[in-house]
């Protein structure tokens, strides 16, 4: 009887119901938390229900059939172990008091490729995609070791461009002042700047000094 009260719930706006779906449409969600709180029906009345919080989705209430079916695809009846288990949601006609009512029904076998965890590009904003022989979330997890972010892979080979064309910039710098400071110790042709620069650190040694 417990899972007839809740299709009533489905005509509330606050929480998803067979009113969200278009004909035949399939909902993947990934739920945020489960917890267990008062739900005010369509008819005012207050009621203990278990809603599922759904990422960038309204809740959803869940009647005993689909906590089953999410129990089965999160391997676990413990509700605290829900967070980010993706379920596919649709429109099933149930039967309910004797009459066949449409109600949201969460299949029991996860989304397709819901075992990759969908992890967005730092930098373009898309869903980084396997390459290169790695799935999404090791390509993630490499360049955000390299690059200290979740990049896609075409945002990692700019990132790379960029921070090597960076690094040989920083490498001819570099160069150009080892190669002052050679000319210095020579004490030959030393160009004016350069002893310029050379007796400033020296002043500023001095300085240390005293204290
Ligand atoms: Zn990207």
């Amino acid at each position: 009887m417990e899972e007839y009260v809740h299709w009533k719930k489905l005509t509330n706006p606050d929480y998803i119901g067979a009113y969200s779906f278009l004909p035949g449409e399939k909902k993947v969600l990934t739920i945020d938390y489960v917890k267990q709180e008062m739900v005010c029906g369509a008819d005012g009345k207050k009621e203990q229900c278990i809603v599922a919080h759904l990422v960038g989705e309204k809740p959803l209430v869940l009647c005993r059939t689909n906590c089953k079916a999410i129990a089965e695809i999160a391997g676990t009846p413990n509700i605290l172990k829900w967070k980010n288990v993706k379920i596919t949601a649709e429109v099933k006609k149930v039967k309910a008091f004797g009459e066949i009512v449409e109600a949201v029904r969460i299949s029991s076998k996860p989304p397709v490729s819901s075992d990759e965890t969908k992890i967005s590009c730092e930098d373009c904003g898309e869903f980084i995609t396997p390459q290169a022989g790695m799935t999404a979330k090791e390509l993630a997890e490499y360049f955000k070791s390299k690059c200290g972010k979740y990049l896609c892979y075409t945002c990692a080979v700019k990132y790379s461009k960029k921070m090597s064309d960076k690094k040989e910039n920083e490498a001819k710098s570099n160069e150009a002042e080892s190669n002052n400071t050679k000319s210095n110790d020579a004490g030959s042709d030393a160009p004016s700047e350069a002893t310029e620069s050379n007796e400033s650190e020296i002043a500023h040694e001095d300085n240390e000094n005293k204290d």
